[in-house]
């Protein structure tokens, strides 16, 4: 049986036609892509405005009851640009006409935000000869705004299984009485999953401007490798910590489904890229090691109480105080006699005050140290925990490049060690992290 791909191209693959030419190449290259999700426009140099945010402007000049016209012809001529270029007949015109017509219904920002998409689909499909099919019939979100799975996966496969070829708008879906919702920013990553995962297509592929994921920051390390192969929980914990390739949300349908994803590069269609999947394959070698990330700007709360220990509860309380404030936190290491909560500071800076207050209220403590200005760092690799030495080999390489450890926590899956050290060191610590961990391996 032939296999089917679920291929999702972002803004800056389909920024024009000559782009969009690019990824016609890419999908008639091989047949078992056989749905399409795209994203609006992108920029198409550096000061370039994305079509979205030109749909936001215009929505935000349209409430205010401002003139919005001007902006709505920057977005008609992109579209007009495309079309013209592909040698297409489309109707960029009355497309744009049905657009301002529904604005007399007042509909939310969301609505004219999924137009990008909505436009940039039906063109491309257009120009593949292919099935358009709006993302407003398929996808669903309830009542509140939250994600239907049930109804979507429902209504999408039986939709998709007798289309060969579809186009799928990302970004957005309905609400009940068809109200249209988009998700978050860079949700027509999540889109591709949804398609993917309800046409049970072997594998989701990503293609995005860059040939993978980095296995660290290219801004502080120079020409860091990609990551060929990496689990979904890496992932998560890279993403976490700042490195970004896909929308967060993009892989829990696929990953229920156990579908891999395929970062790839539209302006390099031959490199491999990354592939993230559940579990790696046992004859593909990877280094302990898979990547590295981290982010400035925590705080660490230390409390010191002599025979805390034997204290029933002292830390739920303590972390009460914190959850009770609204301040969540990310790290908590305990010692016998202390306990540090590490936070956000952009999230604990407002709270300091009741916060510092009920911990000497609650819990008596016999010390409460803060040290402001922490980065986390994490060493992220499923591969460190039969490795041995690696912590060794970690902690070295800091102290070989004069770092000062402030914070140590082994995640309980053995799967990252996150360190803690002084914002002024963060940059020093990710290089000599990287060299150590990675290059050298
Ligand atoms: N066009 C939307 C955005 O700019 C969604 C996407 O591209 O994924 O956020």
């Amino acid at each position: 049986m032939s296999r089917t791909i679920t291929a999702k191209f972002g803004g800056t693959s389909l920024a024009d036609a000559s782009q969009i030419r690019k990824v016609a190449e890419i999908i008639k290259s091989n047949p078992e892509r056989r749905y399409v999700v795209a994203s609006a426009p992108g920029k198409r140099f550096s000061a370039d405005i994305k079509v979205t945010d030109l749909l936001y402007s215009c929505y935000s000049e349209f409430a205010k009851g401002d003139e919005y016209s001007g902006t709505l012809a920057k977005i008609k001529a992109r579209y007009a640009e495309i079309v013209s270029e592909l040698g297409i007949k489309f109707d960029v015109g009355a497309e744009i006409e049905a657009i301002e017509n529904e604005l007399r219904y007042y509909p939310p920002a969301d609505y004219l935000a999924s137009r990008g998409e909505y436009l940039n689909s039906k063109i491309i499909a257009e120009f593949l000869g292919w099935e358009f099919v709006d993302a407003a019939e398929v996808i669903f979100f309830d009542e509140n705004g939250n994600f239907d799975g049930e109804q979507t996966f429902m209504t999408m496969s039986a939709r998709l299984r007798d289309i060969p070829n579809a186009v799928i708008p990302g970004f957005y879906g309905s609400m009940p009485r068809g109200v249209i919702k988009t998700f978050s920013r860079g949700g027509s990553d999540v889109t591709g999953s949804i398609v993917a995962r309800a046409t049970q297509s072997d594998i989701y592929e990503n293609w995005t401007d860059v040939s993978g994921m980095l296995s660290a920051d290219p801004r502080i390390v120079d020409r860091p490798r990609t990551i060929a192969h990496i689990t979904y929980t890496e992932l998560r914990e890279l993403s976490y910590m700042g490195a970004s390739v896909l929308h967060e949300d993009a892989v829990f349908p696929v990953r229920k489904a156990g579908i891999p994803i395929n970062i790839r590069n539209t302006n390099s269609p031959d490199d491999p890229g990354t592939l993230i999947a559940a579990s790696i394959p046992a004859d593909i070698k990877r280094s302990p090691v898979t990547g590295i990330a981290g982010r400035k700007g925590f705080t660490s709360i230390r409390v010191e109480k002599s025979q805390m220990n034997g204290e029933t509860g002292f830390g739920a309380r303590l972390l009460y105080i914190f959850a009770r404030n609204g301040v969540p936190f990310e790290h908590c290491p305990t010692g016998i006699d202390t306990i540090s909560v590490v936070v956000n500071s952009s999230a604990f800076d407002s709270k300091r005050e009741e916060i510092l207050r009920e911990i000497k209220n609650e819990l008596s403590p016999d010390f409460i140290t803060i040290e402001k200005n922490l980065a986390a760092i994490a060493v992220v690799g499923e591969g460190m925990v039969s490795a041995r030495g690696t912590a060794a080999k970690v902690f070295g390489a800091l102290a070989g490049a004069g770092v000062n450890i402030r914070m140590i926590d082994q995640g309980s899956d053995e799967l990252n060690i996150i360190i803690g050290v002084d914002d002024s060191d963060y940059e020093t610590s990710i290089k000599a992290l990287y060299s150590a961990m990675i290059q050298q391996q």
